[in-house]
Parts: C-alpha cells; structure tokens; sequence
C-alpha cells in the first residue's frame, strides 16, 4: 500500500483480488515460499513516454504515454490501449494487473498487460488523432511485437486508431506482423472481434443464469455505456430474447421503454461520432436525462459497459430493490468495492468483469493465431469458439469458487482460476 499510495485504483483492484485468493493461498503453501503475491503485484516494466504531435492550428501538444508490461509467465504480454483524459500510471496498472488474471481465464497463451494515454480523441480532426497515433507508435514500436507484447483497442481507441498505428509500427520496423489486434478486416483483422466483448458479456451471463435456474429470455437489461461492448451487448441481449431498455455516455443517458433502437444507436455513435441526445430525434417515446441515473431503471439484469466505478453503493441499493436478478460487468471494475459487497449479501449474481467481457481479448488472440496461421476463419466459426471460451470461464470459475468453499461467489471464483495458472507458471520459471 505504501508503495503505491497514489495509485487509487490499482490499490481498489489490488485489494479485491488479494483478499479473494485467501482460500487458496491458506491451502497451498508454495506460493508464498515462492513470494508470488509480492511478485504478481509488480509489473515486469512500466515505460512512460513523451507523445508529442502538431494540432490543425499549427500548434505543438504533448501528451504522456503509458505502456505496462505486467505479467509474461503465460504468454506475450496482451491488453489495451486506452485513449481518454483520465488515464495516469494507476489506472494503466489497474487495468494490466485485471488482465493478467483476465487473459489466464481466457485459456490462451497470453500474458498481462495494458497502455494508453491521456489524449482524448473526442473532437479531434482525422488528421490530429492520426498524428497522435503516429507519434504514439514512434515510441511505442521499440517496446513491442507479435511474441513480445500486442497491445488492443479499448476506451477511445477503436478502428481507425489501431488502423494508424499499425501503418507507422509497418514503416518503422519494416515488417508486417500480428503486433496488434482489433484490424481492420482487409489487414488482418479477425471477424468478430468488434462484437466480441458484448456478445461474450451476454454468453456469459447466460451461463451464469441457467447455472442459477434463470433465463434470459423476456428480461429485461439496463446497459451503461453507449461505446463497442455496450452496443454488441445489446445486440447479442435482443438475440437471446431480452430487451435492453437504456444507454449512456459521460453526459447523459437514455431510457427507451420498447426497447433500445439498436440501428438508431449505431448510427449516432459509429458513423456520426455524435452524443446521445440525437436518440431523442430517432424514437419520440425515449427519455433522455442529463448526468447518471441507467440504475435507476426498473430491470432484471443489469450490464455495466462505459468505466471503471460507474457503479456505487447507492446504485446497488437502487438495483436490489427493483429487484434486479443478476450483474454482470462488461467494463472493467465498473463496481466500487461497496457496491460489489452490496450485491453480493442481497443474493444478486455478480459476474466480475475479468470473467464476464473476456471475450474481448479471448477474440485478439484468435485474432494472432489466425495472423500466425495467416488464414481468417469464418463469423461463425469465431464465434462458436468465443461462446465456447465464455462457456468454459464460467464453468471453471464457478467450478474455484465451489472447491475453495465459497460456491456462487464468481469474484473468488474467476481471481483464484486466472491466478492459479499464472502463479503455477511463474514458480516453474524460478524467481525472474
Ligand atoms: P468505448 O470508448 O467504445 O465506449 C465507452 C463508453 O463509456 C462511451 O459511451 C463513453 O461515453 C462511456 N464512458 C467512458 N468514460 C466514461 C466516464 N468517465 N463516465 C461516463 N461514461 C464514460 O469503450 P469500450 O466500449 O471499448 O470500453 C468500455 C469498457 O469496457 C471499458 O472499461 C473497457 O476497459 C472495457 N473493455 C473493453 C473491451 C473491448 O473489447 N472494447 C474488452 C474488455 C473490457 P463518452 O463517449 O461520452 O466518453
């Protein structure tokens, strides 16, 4: 704690999965002897650069860039690059320490790690943000590769970042190779890979549901978020048989009682780049508020998709007494601690989102397999393997959480699977 003291968030993420892997690490004693806690908790380097680029007006801006290698036992180091103005060195930590155990889960030979910067893309010309990219990579290249480290999209970096900095990753080594994922098709890219992380969340949780006599059809879903994981979530929510009644973005959010107009919301935020106050123009019925309030909303399972602790202890109150059934994160740690705890003792099923949107990275490394290979495979053969991969997470975490007596609790459940692999891995390769 000391060491990290200005580190909120990598402490919070910390915390959870330290205190969930008490069972396990009571009942074996190796990985103590071996220091793995003290060890896994360290990352293996953490390079913070200068990202200096040139605006439309002429003018010189300089952001800072973050790359995190966590955690190599299992494979190349894999995770996103995240682009928004709230990113530090412990928000990047959070986010590759999550990955390590995340990536394990997954069964994939991929190791832990994350990037990004505090750029914001968000009103940004094409040409600016292709010079932020470009310069991001300048750096960045001498740090990565296809078996050293493939960083990903995630907040603020979709298609048309990764698109740029794959092109100046190609200039500058000379080389064109699986060193990122999230392609567009026609240069490697693998099908399904932009629905993967929503359609994955849904997987799972219908897992989760039938494993707990429940069903997802005819329920109804709050959705956080308006980005990649909260549109393929719902998606995949409608083709289940569920009807998901809201969005957001960091501004406002939008409650439409027939249920989210899915083609209405694709246009405003991936073609138009616009705010979700034009939903309103799309369907007379919705409602649209100013601020936060998606958890207010009457529903039986609830999807967090935009951010880190959008989700508090009052949200949670909020939740349990709509009589919410189920919470399944599809951001990464969008639960406070409380709200997590909350949840928890009134019975709702709560799938951490290291298990619950795995499906994201799951796809990137089929993603690498198919650049290795250098073949694509089909939509549906992708996705047959992603619904496969989601099926076995939810097996084997609730599988840990049953051996190590705290059945149908999936955070001990998902912490100690993701870490037993790792941490077993780790001790054979001695103490590097
Ligand atoms: P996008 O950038 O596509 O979308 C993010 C959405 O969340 C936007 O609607 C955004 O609104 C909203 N949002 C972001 N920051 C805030 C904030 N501080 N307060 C309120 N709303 C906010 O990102 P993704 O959909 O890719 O990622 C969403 C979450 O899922 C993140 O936690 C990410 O780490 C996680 N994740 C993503 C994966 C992926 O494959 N994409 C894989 C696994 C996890 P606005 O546009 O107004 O900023």
């Amino acid at each position: 704690k000391r060491k990290n003291a200005s580190e909120p968030e990598f402490l919070q993420a910390a915390t959870e999965v330290l205190t969930s892997l008490e069972p396990v690490i009571n009942a074996e004693p190796k990985y103590q002897e071996n220091g793995i806690l003290e060890r896994i908790t360290e990352p293996e380097r953490q390079i913070i650069f200068r990202v200096p680029w040139v605006d439309d007006k002429g003018k010189v801006q300089v952001n800072r860039g973050f790359r995190v290698q966590f955690n190599s036992a299992i494979g190349p180091y894999k995770g996103g690059l995240r682009l928004h103005p709230s990113v530090n060195l412990g928000v990047i930590k959070f986010l590759g320490f999550e990955q390590i155990f995340k990536n394990s889960l997954t069964g994939l030979p991929i190791g832990g790690g994350k990037g990004g910067s505090d750029f914001d893309p968000k009103g940004k010309s094409d040409r600016e943000v292709m010079a932020f990219c470009q310069s991001f990579m300048t750096e960045l290249f001498r740090h990565i590769g296809a078996d050293t480290d493939v960083p990903a999209g995630d907040i603020g970096t979709g298609a048309r970042e990764i698109g740029y900095m794959f092109g100046q990753y190609k200039r500058l080594r000379n080389s064109f190779e699986g060193v990122l994922t999230g392609k567009g098709l026609n240069y490697g890219g693998s099908l399904t890979r932009t629905e993967a992380t929503g359609y994955g969340l849904l997987y799972f949780t219908n897992a989760l549901l039938k494993k707990n006599g429940h069903s997802l059809e005819g329920k109804t879903v709050a959705i956080s978020g308006a980005g990649n994981v909260a549109i393929y979530a719902a998606e995949k929510a409608y083709q289940l048989g569920a009807k998901p009644v809201t969005m957001s973005d960091s501004t406002g959010w939008v409650y439409d009682p027939e249920g989210i107009d899915l083609a209405a919301i694709k246009e405003i935020k991936e073609v138009k780049r616009q705010r979700l106050t034009e939903y309103k123009n799309y369907r007379q019925g919705s409602e649209y508020h100013e601020g936060k309030g998606v958890w207010s909303v009457k529903c039986d399972v609830a999807l967090p998709c935009a951010t880190q602790n959008e989700l508090e202890a009052d949200d949670a109150k909020q939740l349990i007494a709509n009589g919410c059934i189920a919470v399944a994160e599809g951001a990464n740690m969008p639960t406070t601690l409380e709200a997590t705890e909350a949840l928890q003792q009134a019975g709702v099923l709560f799938a951490p989102g290291k298990a619950a949107n795995a499906g994201g990275v799951a796809t990137s490394a089929l993603e690498m397999s198919q650049n290795s290979q250098r073949l694509s495979w089909t939509f549906e053969e992708v996705d047959a393997k992603l619904k496969d991969i989601m099926e076995n997470i939810f097996a084997n975490a609730d599988a840990a959480a049953e051996k190590y007596g705290h059945p149908k609790n999936y955070v001990v459940g998902a912490n100690i699977a993701g870490f037993v692999k790792v941490a077993d891995a780790m001790i054979a390769q001695g103490v590097v």
